[in-house]
């Protein structure tokens, strides 16, 4: 296996930095915003972005974090997407969320994660943040905030390292 970096600590840093401010200028500051991270790796970045948010606005958004897990049985198809441990201590009703995750692939557990928000409350909106996006979608799922495009094969693999804070450090494409 080859890994080639795409982004280093810096770089990474910067994309979430600029998500950051974008979430705000898009949402025309922070009124209503939460945001909720899908764990594992969704959930560190979901962090990241959330400080970045509270220390330009000098606020604390919300945050929460769901996991979204695959049926066992079903891995072979990537058919069945289940809703595994919610922490979500604030109510949903009228906020503006904020989904975020590290990779971008074919949609199906960002299609699962909304279904999830919506169970739990009634947003104004669901907005979608992801560092990659690497192809290959099979729902009309379409990220609003991206860190980088990457068009990948369907056997490439991006690699996102977080160190033993769950900082991200770097991303790299796993080839072969
Ligand atoms: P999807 O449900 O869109 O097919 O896949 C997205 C989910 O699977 C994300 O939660 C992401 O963490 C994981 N995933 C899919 N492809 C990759 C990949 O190439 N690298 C990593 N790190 N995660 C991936
Ligand atoms: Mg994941």
């Amino acid at each position: 296996t080859v890994a080639v970096e795409i982004l280093d600590q810096d770089g990474v840093n910067r994309a979430l930095t600029r998500i950051a401010h974008e979430i705000i200028e898009k949402n025309k500051g922070v009124e209503d915003l939460v945001v909720i991270g899908i764990r594992t790796g969704g959930a560190y970045l979901g962090e990241q972005i959330q400080q970045r948010i509270n220390m330009i606005e000098s606020v604390t958004v919300p945050f929460g974090s769901i996991d979204i897990t695959m049926y066992r049985d079903d891995l072979a198809s990537r058919g069945h997407l289940a809703v595994g441990q919610t922490d979500i201590r604030f109510n949903l009703d009228g906020k503006r969320v904020v989904l975020v995750d590290d990779v971008l692939f074919t949609g199906r557990t960002i299609r699962a994660a909304m279904d999830a928000v919506m169970d739990l409350g009634r947003p104004q909106s669901i907005q979608l943040a992801i560092l990659i996006d690497r192809g290959h979608r099979e729902l009309p799922i379409r990220p609003d905030y991206v860190g980088r495009n990457l068009p990948t094969s369907r056997n490439e693999q991006i690699k996102v390292d977080f160190d033993e804070q769950n900082i991200p450090r770097a991303i790299y494409l796993l080839k072969g």
